[in-house]
């Protein structure tokens, strides 16, 4: 099924983002996740693509067993940095023999040890090149990622937000956003994207606090703002990591009910492949009775 039609049939559509496990790691532990994830009722997975394509073989092999194994709708991430437009137009041909309808078209972020990477000769240069090759290919739902306080390499959120604007214009079926830690940032944005026309579906995405390595680690990559009562929370609890993680999912459950409450199309869960602290969020959230 397309994600755009789950979006028209449910008010609050629910997906989790999942990451296959590294090259070295056996491929099996994501299945006890997915086992424990499907009991909480998602409307779709959504399955992660390695830097530059590392561990493109899983993120397919994954997304189609969720699809035929667990009998749960997928969708596979793609990456166009690093690939020619042959290579893509390869993967996408793998994509649909698995039967898989859904891709979220991404640039990826260049290598981390060349700041001034350039795309070689008739590479794509970012999102909207990927976007149009898959919408000329035909039979996708195509999703893409959204910046609710900017991408960090955009010198300005407005800026950012008429780009995204023309990603859309190019076919772009709904948006998944990166993390925010202050609902503020996404009504804003959210609005602001109204303004300019955007009426696909924007789900948020959340991404729950469980230890304050991880958090600093993401917060540097994805450039979020940390809000007063966050940071009140890491002087609180940054010692203790059992209760630092107990605060963090609080933290994430009164995001998600704000924003369910606020009508949001849906919430997307970076679950990190965690299926107890997801299934405590879930349950303790507006999630569980969701429409
Ligand atoms: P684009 O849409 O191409 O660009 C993002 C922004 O950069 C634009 O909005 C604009 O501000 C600026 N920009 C880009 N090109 C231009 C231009 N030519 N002129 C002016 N401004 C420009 N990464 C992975 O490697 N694997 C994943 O599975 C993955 N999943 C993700 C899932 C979500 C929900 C999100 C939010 C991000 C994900 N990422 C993933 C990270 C993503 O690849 C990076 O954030 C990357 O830096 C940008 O990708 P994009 O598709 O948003 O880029």
């Amino acid at each position: 099924m397309k994600i755009k039609d789950i979006y028209i049939q449910k008010k609050a559509v629910l997906s989790f983002e999942i990451f296959p496990p590294k090259p070295d790691y056996p491929v099996d532990s994501v299945f006890h996740t997915l086992e424990g994830l499907k009991d909480l009722g998602p409307d779709f997975i959504s399955v992660t693509y390695g830097a530059g394509g590392s561990n493109r073989a899983r993120t397919i092999e994954i997304a189609s067993r969720v699809k035929h194994d667990y009998q749960m709708e997928s969708q596979a991430h793609l990456t166009c940095i690093g690939h020619s437009p042959a290579e893509l137009e390869k993967i996408i041909d793998e994509i649909k023999e698995h039967d898989i309808e859904n891709i979220l078209a991404l640039r990826g972020d260049p290598p981390r040890d060349q700041p001034n990477y350039r795309p070689q000769e008739g590479y794509y240069l970012d999102s909207i090149d990927l976007v149009r090759h898959i919408r000329r290919k035909g039979g996708f739902c195509i999703g893409a990622a959204a910046y609710p306080e900017g991408h960090s390499q955009s010198a300005r959120w407005d800026q950012d937000w008429l780009r995204l604007r023309d990603k859309v214009m190019e076919g772009v079926d709904f948006l998944l956003t990166q993390m925010f830690f202050d609902n503020r940032v996404f009504y804003n944005f959210a609005e602001n994207m109204f303004r300019l026309g955007v009426k696909v579906p924007i789900s948020p995405g959340i991404m729950p606090i469980l230890n304050i390595n991880q958090i600093k680690r993401m917060i540097n990559l994805s450039g979020a703002s940390i809000p007063s009562k966050l940071l009140l929370m890491f002087d609180k609890y940054g010692d203790n990591s059992s209760d630092f993680e107990k605060a963090g999912i609080e933290y994430a459950i009164n995001q998600i009910d704000d924003l369910l409450e606020n009508g949001v199309a849906g919430i997307h869960l970076c679950t990190m492949n965690k299926v107890e602290q997801t299934r405590m969020i879930v349950q303790n959230s507006k999630l569980r009775s969701r429409p």
